[in-house]
């Protein structure tokens, strides 16, 4: 089978011939491509070739269950887990592991809110990925940028920004090449906020020249681009 490149990969390792099935049915519905393991062992055998992109654990399963191989796991990879436990009781008995599940579905369930669970975990997961990127620290040849400290040096000195200074050349250095254009820096920088004058981003773009330009008359990094926007060059 041909997986295309946009299809997450789960297994489900589940002990209970129809129950995997019939999960399974759902998730690849749902756009999944789906593995299925059946016992403890089975699974940490693919698990060692090769991790997938998401795991339904079942906890109750033959061999090696669901909680060791959950921590097994666990010290090897990131991999989102969604646990699978028979028993209500067993849920108290799993958070105190703290073995490192991102969610757990009660036996039984219905696979279409298994697939709404295993959506939000990904989800969760992209935002934390998106938050991390946007916090990420930006240095080029001579200039640097780090969004925690709010510190941008210009070759080696530090400069002095405002906020809204700062937050626009955090955006524009993010995306070096990609042309902004006033409104689009205003709603980015300024929230879209409707009593700024557009007149706003040409003034701050002025004052980052002439803090981080060599030659503020003649930019090297801050770029205006005729007619559209602005853009940053590193
Ligand atoms: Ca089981």
């Amino acid at each position: 089978m041909i997986q295309r490149m946009n299809e997450k990969q789960i297994l489900i390792v589940e002990d209970e011939p129809s129950l995997a099935e019939v999960t399974g049915l759902y998730l690849k519905r749902a756009g999944f491509q789906v593995q299925f393991a059946y016992d403890g062992k089975q699974a940490m055998a693919i698990l060692e070739k090769q991790i997938p992109d998401f795991v339904i654990m079942d906890i109750m399963l033959p061999e090696i269950d669901g909680i060791s191989l959950t921590r097994w796991l666990r010290d090897r990879s990131d991999v989102p887990i969604i646990m699978v436990t028979a028993r209500r009781e067993e849920v108290d008995r799993i958070s105190g592991l703290e073995m490192g599940a991102d969610d757990y579905v009660v036996k039984p369930f219905s696979p279409q809110e298994l697939v709404s669970r295993v959506r939000a975990v990904l989800r969760r997961m992209g935002r934390d990925q998106a938050e991390a990127e946007s916090e990420r620290a930006l240095s080029f040849e001579s200039i640097s940028i780090d969004p925690r400290t709010r510190v941008v040096t210009v070759k080696e000195s530090v400069v002095d920004l405002t906020a809204k200074e700062f937050d626009m050349l955090y955006l524009l250095a993010r995306h070096p090449k990609q042309v902004f254009t006033r409104d689009q820096l205003l709603e980015r920088v300024w929230g879209g906020a409707e009593y700024i004058d557009p007149g706003t981003v040409t003034v701050h773009v002025r004052r980052l020249r002439e803090k981080i330009e060599t030659d503020p008359s003649k930019p090297k990094h801050l770029l205006t681009v005729w007619g559209v926007g602005y853009k940053f060059e590193a």
